[in-house]
């Protein structure tokens, strides 16, 4: 499959992968998949909806603190709906979001400012079945430095079981020395298929 990303110059790169596609968008319509629509970008569309969304708006008056006192750490994927699959309302929890649901340092410095600054206690982890970085590799970085002549600092995180790639989040959380709370903290694995969640045992 095809990536793009920003090249040295500024300008649109295409890494091509031979790897099994990430996710499919078979079932979309081709002119969906690109940024123009007839009526203008994908954005000005979300503007639109963002004008709807104010006018039907009433300030909920809360403060920032989540209500449920939770933080959420999920993947990116866009079949996650994370407030509906969680049942979450507006004001209940801090979600964090990145490719996998991976705990990375920039996971851990949100999680600290969730907890220390903002009045979280409870983790939760949430992977999913057929994600991307199951079908990539660290090879990934290479095949970029060979694209852009520059080997990005950060590791892809691939992983090639799912379960064993929530034991180590919940792992990399619970050992974290900046956490204020380890107590509660749970990892589980989102079937796309059927929408419901597996626990996954930390042990
Ligand atoms: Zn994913």
């Amino acid at each position: 499959m095809t990536f793009f990303v920003p090249s040295h110059s500024g300008l649109v790169a295409a890494v091509t992968i031979t790897v099994i596609a990430m996710t499919t968008s078979a079932s979309r319509p081709a002119e969906s998949e690109g940024a123009i629509t007839v009526d203008g970008t994908v954005t000005d569309r979300l503007v639109e909806a963002n004008q709807r969304y104010a006018a039907a708006f009433a300030d909920p008056g809360m403060d920032a603190r989540p209500v449920l006192r939770v933080a959420v750490v999920a993947c990116m994927d866009a079949r996650l709906d994370l407030h509906d699959a969680l049942g979450l309302e507006l004001g209940d929890c801090h979600t964090i979001r990145n490719a996998g649901g991976v705990v990375t340092d920039d996971v851990i410095r949100s999680l600290t400012i969730s907890q220390r600054a903002l009045g979280t206690r409870s983790v939760v982890l949430i992977h999913h079945t057929g994600c991307g970085l199951e079908s990539i590799t660290e090879e990934f970085r290479h095949e970029l430095e060979m694209e852009v002549g520059q080997r990005p600092a950060w590791a892809v995180e691939a992983f090639r079981d799912v379960d064993q790639d929530v034991r180590q989040s919940m792992q990399r959380v619970r050992t974290s020395p900046f956490m204020l709370h380890t107590e509660d903290v749970r990892g589980f694995v989102f079937d796309v298929t059927t929408g419901l969640l597996r626990e996954i045992d930390p042990a």
